[in-house]
Order: C-alpha cells, then sequence, then structure tokens
C-alpha cells in the first residue's frame, strides 16, 4: 500500500537545477577561512603559488579557477589596501599609547613608511586566496555554476579531479 498523497505533494517539484553537493562543497566561513592561509576555498589544497607572489590561474588540486579575468586583481587589491589601512591603524593606535603624552613626529612618519610599504607585500598573498574565496562563492551562487564547473572539466580546463 502506497503512502497517501500529502498537502505538499500536490507543489510543483523542484526545479531541475541540481541542488549543491553540500558533501563537496564547503560552506561561506570555511570558504574563507581556508582562503586567510592560503589555501584553495574550495578543496582546501595548498601549493596555489608559482612564486611568493604570482598565484596559479587554476587550483592544483580541483582546477578551481583562481584568477577569474582580467582586471580580477581589483578585488584582491582592494582587500590588500583595506588590511593595510587596518593594520596601520592598529599599529598607530600601539604607538601612541606606548609614546604619548611625547609623540615624536618624524620617527613615527618613518615607521609608518615603512609600515605601509612592507606590510602589502607580506599580505599580498593572503589577499589573492582571501579575494579567490569571495570570487569562488560568488560563481558558486550562479544558478548555472555546477554546468558551467562541468564544462570546464570536460573540456580539460578544469585540471584533476
Ligand atoms: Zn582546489
Amino acid at each position: 500500500m502506497s503512502d497517501p498523497i500529502g498537502p505538499f505533494d500536490m507543489l510543483e517539484p523542484e526545479p531541475s537545477r541540481p541542488l549543491l553537493d553540500r558533501g563537496r562543497e564547503p560552506g561561506a566561513t570555511r570558504a574563507l577561512a581556508r582562503g586567510l592561509v592560503r589555501r584553495c576555498p574550495r578543496c582546501g589544497g595548498r601549493d596555489l603559488f608559482e612564486r611568493r607572489l604570482r598565484i596559479r590561474e587554476r587550483c592544483p588540486g580541483c582546477g578551481l579557477r583562481l584568477e577569474r579575468e582580467e582586471g580580477g586583481f581589483l578585488g584582491a587589491m582592494t582587500l590588500n589596501y583595506l588590511a593595510t589601512t587596518l593594520a596601520w591603524g592598529g599599529f598607530l593606535a600601539v604607538w601612541l599609547v606606548v609614546a604619548l603624552p611625547g609623540v615624536a613626529i618624524a620617527p613615527l612618519t618613518v615607521a609608518s613608511l615603512a609600515f605601509v610599504a612592507v606590510f602589502p607585500l607580506l599580505f599580498y598573498p593572503l589577499s589573492k586566496t582571501l579575494w579567490a574565496a569571495v570570487d569562488y562563492l560568488v560563481v558558486r551562487s550562479s544558478p548555472d555554476y555546477r554546468e558551467r564547473d562541468a564544462a570546464e572539466r570536460r573540456s580539460g580546463n578544469g585540471g584533476p579531479r
């Protein structure tokens, strides 16, 4: 004997769009956390950089495109600028707490210039992987993400699974 028809069984069926495989795709927090530690936001793989300041086009583990398009570096640059500004604000606050009331402007200026010259270089790889995580989350929210991802893999651009 079959189950009786429930009140929701007559509603429209689910759209044909395949649901995200939550077992394979990480949540937003995990993807961003992976970006913060220079790992692939999708698979958590390492070795995303050809050189210290040069990110690979795709993740060697899952094939996720890390540099999406021409000009895609603007997002990473903005993140780097934001992080540098926030970090320098913290640096300045600590300096002032330590030095007040007699703040010497010249050493503070020299130290600040050195800070804003070095910090962005150190943060640059993180800004790239963080931006790759943001980009991944945006692309993943697209309704045709699964189809496009599968097509890219079939075309040989997806890298090894
Ligand atoms: Zn990956």
